[in-house]
């Protein structure tokens, strides 16, 4: 019984024994299947491989086939090897089947890091809520023109300057709200500065708007409320991370723009920065200084422009690729960018709420005219038109700086105002240059140029109209009569101009007295001309031939000499208090010169040359032989052009044509017009000039004393009859300087 037992319990053991033995062997066998399926799994995988890389030449030559642009072929590389690699761990994957989780292995590591742009961040991330015309997900779809902007800033764009000369309404600060959330959360390892005009706009305007961004995005509220406390959101900075900082400046602070060397920086409304900030230079060049260590580093500059000659944001647009959004015409399919000029639009005359003041115009209907074709393309169509539209840079071969240049037309429906409008915005600036101004830079993001280059002579020729003085002044139009008088060699030039309210000019005449004006002969003709026009008021050029416009001038209560002072920031006539005290001083010495500043004066009237209607400041010219091709030649003779001193760009009028004559009497003639007081509103029309002060410093001409002629012939080469003439009044008018 118990070795019939034992035999049983050493049996069972054995089997025991030999279901342990046979579980390692299926152990064993399963360890061996699996290398061997390993095994398959590479060798699968290196086949693909190797097929794989065989086409990737071919593969990247058709990624770039027919593009010749350099920038656009770095991002179709990028973009081809991103998609390969990705596709080599899906095949990967798949081919080794066998053995799952090395499959998924692969995969994930032959994933490249996400390529993305800020334009696909912000489709993906991007949410507006408060305070915008489109709450919702961002669409870069609704502003397509931001998109290059926007993908230039991306990590893998080899752009590293974005210029941006935006209008209001066309969402360029969400663009640069949108690179500085990819930077945050994409990138998440970059520092960052952000500068705007001055620390009390940061305060008030720029930080509000970060919180807010940062509010209504979760990943980047979570970013930031998971950074320390104390230096999560200062005023002065924002540190969500390791190297993750935005540095928060004004350009009027040295102290705030000297941080630590960063990589990536922001330059919002570049046109409000100061050209020296505390003594220590352009804040511009501090900017600079902080990304010099970054051989990746990037700037975005946007700004509205301002004036021609200051504008930062147009000095860089100039120096870029300069870009302009090209759109389909709907009609002949042919790409423009829209200008202003084309954007044509119908008014109709409505009641003024105000009884008795004039009727205001009313824009009811506004239209774009493609240049090409002609034809009509109606505001409707613009969301196609922007979805089509493409950049076209005119310097294509600048490569790394990028200029964007966009204007209020591109503003899409229900974002910024309607073509309606903006032409509604025109037709109530007109004759006020400052608000004229305000539009060109707000809405048409253009710079506001002192119209040097514009006024050119066919397009004034073009508006001569017939009118003559009797019928303005029927209509009660005319509040004084001026003239101006230029004084060469061998003519004397006059233009005789009538004055409306708020200078409203009417030319009247442009008279030539020929002779040598170092002689009494076409003085006296000017005189006879000028009494029988029976001007108010005219200002004669004495800086040449001095002493004979002096004597022309002298006793005439309605003359005056003048003298042309250089220099952009001197008015066309000194401001009354100044005057007065010039005057009490001179008196005493005489007949003073009045200076004039003609090149406030030149800007003035080309500024005027460019008003459409007529109104306030507007020129008429008539039709009348007189007024001649020759005659707005001369008119169109001066331009501004920009000379460099040091760092800054300063403009200055340059005559281009030999003769300007026209334009020098137009300004004298507007300065007899301010010379002789206000113009009465309301008042007698050609009312009476104000009295001139009292010049008495020669009643009488001649005769002049027998020593004047010895000093006159004496102190130099006068030879002819003219000269000793002109001595002779010369001396005689020093004479009189001393004696009183
Ligand atoms: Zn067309």
């Amino acid at each position: 019984m118990t070795t019939a037992t034992l035999t049983e319990l050493q049996t069972e053991r054995a089997r025991l024994k030999a279901l342990d033995a046979r579980r390692e062997l299926d152990e064993a066998t399963a360890q061996t299947r699996r290398a061997d399926d390993l095994l398959r799994a590479a060798l699968a995988v290196r086949a693909l491989l190797a097929a794989v890389l065989r086409t990737v030449p071919a593969r990247l030559a058709q990624a770039i086939e027919g593009e010749q642009d350099e920038t656009r072929v770095h991002y179709l590389l990028s973009d081809a090897v991103h998609t390969l690699l990705d596709d080599i761990g899906r095949r990967a994957e798949a081919a080794s089947s066998a053995l799952p989780e090395f499959g998924a292995r692969f995969r994930r590591g032959a994933r490249p890091r996400s390529l993305q742009t800020v334009s696909q961040w912000a489709d993906k991330q991007r949410w507006l809520i408060a305070g915008t015309n489109a709450p919702g997900k961002w669409r870069t779809d609704l502003t397509p023109y931001l998109r290059d902007i926007q993908d230039d800033l991306s990590e893998h764009s080899p752009v590293r300057t974005v210029v941006f000369i935006k209008s209001s309404g066309v969402g360029g600060t969400e663009a640069m709200f949108n690179w500085l959330g990819y930077c945050m959360h994409h990138l998440g390892n970059r520092d960052m500065l952000v500068v705007v005009p001055s620390l009390e706009l940061r305060d008030r305007s720029f930080n509000p708007r970060l919180s807010k961004m940062i509010g209504e995005n979760p990943p980047l509220a979570d970013l930031v409320s998971r950074a320390s406390r104390s230096s999560a959101n200062r005023a002065d900075i924002l540190e969500y991370g390791a190297n993750a900082r935005i540095i928060k400046a004004g350009a009027n602070s040295a102290d705030s723009l000297r941080s630590d060397h960063l990589p990536y920086v922001i330059c919002d409304e570049v046109d409000a920065y100061k050209w020296d900030v505390g003594g220590e230079g352009d804040p511009m060049t501090l900017i600079e200084n902080r990304q010099r260590t970054f051989s990746r580093a990037k700037t975005f500059l946007v700004s509205t422009p301002t004036n021609a000659d200051e504008s930062r944001i147009d000095q860089a647009y100039q120096r870029s690729d300069r870009r302009r959004y090209h759109v389909p015409c709907p009609h002949c399919g042919d790409f423009h960018h829209l200008k202003f000029a084309n954007l044509k639009y119908r008014t109709e005359l409505a009641e003024s709420p105000t009884p008795g003041a004039a009727e205001a115009k009313v824009v009811v209907d506004a239209w774009y005219v493609c240049e090409s074709c002609g034809a009509e393309i109606l505001e409707g169509e613009k969301p196609t038109l922007l979805a089509r539209g493409r950049w076209i840079a005119e310097r294509p071969r600048v490569k790394l700086v990028r200029g964007y240049h966009i204007n209020s037309l591109y503003a899409p429906i229900g974002l910024g105002l309607g073509w309606r409008q903006i032409a509604q915005k025109w037709v109530d600036v007109q004759g006020d240059t400052a608000a004229l101004k305000a539009f060109v830079n707000t809405y048409l993001g253009e710079v506001w140029r002192e119209e040097g280059d514009g006024a050119d002579a066919a397009s004034v020729l073009a508006r001569v109209e017939p009118y003559a003085l009797e019928t303005l002044r029927a209509a009660r139009k005319v509040r004084r009569l001026t003239a101006g008088v230029d004084v060469q060699k061998d003519r004397l030039e006059c233009s005789l101009a009538a004055w409306g309210d708020g200078e409203e000019g009417w030319l009247l005449d442009h008279q030539i007295f020929p002779g040598d004006t170092a002689t009494p002969g076409p003085w006296d003709d000017l005189d006879e001309y000028l009494r029988d026009a029976r001007v108010a008021m005219v200002c004669v050029d004495a800086g040449y031939n001095t002493s004979m416009a002096m004597a022309f001038c002298a006793g005439k209560r309605w003359a005056l000499p003048t003298k042309g002072v250089t220099g952009m920031g001197r008015p066309l006539i000194e401001d009354e208090r100044r005057r007065k005290m010039r005057l009490r001083v001179r008196r005493k010495k005489g007949q003073p010169i009045e200076p004039l500043g003609v090149d406030q004066a030149k800007s003035l009237i080309y500024a005027r040359l460019k008003l459409p209607t007529p109104g306030p400041g507007y020129l008429h010219f008539p039709a009348d032989p007189a007024f001649d091709d020759e005659y707005f030649a001369q008119l169109a003779a001066e331009q501004l052009v920009k000379r460099i001193r040091g760092s800054r760009v300063f403009s200055e009028w340059k005559q281009i044509r030999p003769r300007n004559e026209a334009l020098d009497c137009l300004i004298l003639a507007l300065a007899a017009c301010r010379l002789a007081g206000p113009l009465a509103t309301g008042g007698r029309p050609d009312a009476e000039a104000p009295a001139k002060r009292a010049t008495n410093w020669a009643d009488d001409v001649l005769p002049t004393t027998a020593e004047d002629v010895a000093n006159a012939l004496d102190s130099g080469t006068a030879d002819t009859a003219a000269q000793v003439f002109a001595k002779m009044m010369a001396a005689r008018a020093a004479k009189s300087r001393v004696r009183r």
